[in-house]
């Protein structure tokens, strides 16, 4: 299980006085041992920084990351090297985040060799069992990048990140790159690999339609926090959060690869200086007088189902004046 507690994330802007930015603010996140927990929310919204944090490549400026109970954080070197290798990212841009000069077997061998996961005897065997296993011909362990499909790369970077054994996989936009079709295979391939390794995976993506797809639960992102977090099901049958309806609202349920976001109105303000109170208020239909002052905290609105908005609350008090 995978257990965020974060307070704040320092994401470095461009430049030397680089601007720190609460990118993650107060968002806590379990994921269940075998759970698929997909993480939506507009780009510039902070998703692919907590992504970061949970795989590890990006510490946290305060809060903690607890894989299995542990703090990462207070981990020694060699529990922490397992920790890292336990948690494996999937990046968005196959592409940028494989190396073009290096054969796609290489690619996918070196990690676990320096691990010591497999020896040089045993390793061609092992990068052919990899590449199998992702759906992939052993016979091309010799082509370089350039040479395959988006589709064939995004299966080689997830034969890398399998390769060293992981337990939980960290996918940021792992298939935003790919047209429709090749999409829904590595959707599915990411299906399969969850039921027959028991994989957790966190799958991190702007996409509704993909998140709807593969995952059991959904937190939805924005500005740095979570404003919503339920089961699948009931997050599309019943969102509660007035973004989370706006998400949802407009595009039928057939065309769901097609929801980007287009009922929102209003531009995602800066992350740099978020709105007080509820950072949604500027674009929120139903804001009143306390959303501008106050945030509202997540709090369970359902069976399995949290959401901060003072409407809520709002609801309790006038049932409970009735
Ligand atoms: Fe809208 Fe207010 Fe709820 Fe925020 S707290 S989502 S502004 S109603
Ligand atoms: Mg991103």
């Amino acid at each position: 299980p995978l257990d965020l507690a974060e307070r704040a994330a320092n994401l470095l802007g461009a430049g030397r006085r680089a601007q720190v930015v609460r990118a993650v603010d107060g968002v806590s996140l379990d994921v269940a041992p075998g759970e698929v927990l997909g993480l939506v929310g507009e780009s510039g919204c902070g998703k692919s920084t907590l992504a970061r944090i949970a795989s590890g490549i990006m510490e946290p400026s305060e809060g903690a990351v607890r894989i299995e109970g542990a703090n990462r954080a207070g981990l020694g070197r060699e529990a922490r090297r397992r920790a890292d290798l336990a948690v494996q990212m999937v990046f968005q841009d196959p592409m940028g985040s494989l190396n073009p000069r290096m054969r796609a077997g290489d690619i996918i061998g070196e990690a676990p060799l320096v691990h010591g996961i497999v020896g040089r005897g045993e390793l061609a065997d092992y990068v052919a069992g990899q590449m199998r296993l992702v759906g992939l011909d052993p016979a091309l362990r010799d082509r370089y990048p350039h040479q395959f499909s988006g589709g064939q790369r995004a299966r080689i970077g997830i034969a890398r990140a399998l390769a060293v054994k992981p337990t939980i996989l960290v996918c940021d936009e792992a298939t935003a790159a790919l047209d429709v079709s090749i999409q829904a295979q590595v959707l599915n391939l990411f299906a399969e690999l969850r039921r027959s390794l028991g994989l957790t995976l966190l799958f991190v993506s702007h996409d509704l339609g993909v998140v709807e797809h593969i995952s059991d639960r959904v937190a939805v992102m924005y500005l740095g926090r979570i404003v919503e977090e339920a089961t699948t099901d009931a997050l599309f049958a019943r969102p509660n959060h007035p973004y989370t309806q706006a998400l949802l609202a407009e595009v039928p349920r057939l065309e769901a690869r097609k929801r980007r976001f287009s009922a929102l109105k209003g531009e995602l303000p800066s992350p740099l200086a978020p709105p007080p109170g509820c950072h949604f208020h500027p674009r929120c239909p139903h804001a009143f007088d306390r959303c501008r002052i106050e945030r509202p905290a997540l709090r369970e609105v359902a069976p399995g189902q949290r959401a901060a908005c003072h409407l809520n609350d709002e609801a309790t008090r006038s049932s409970s004046r009735a």
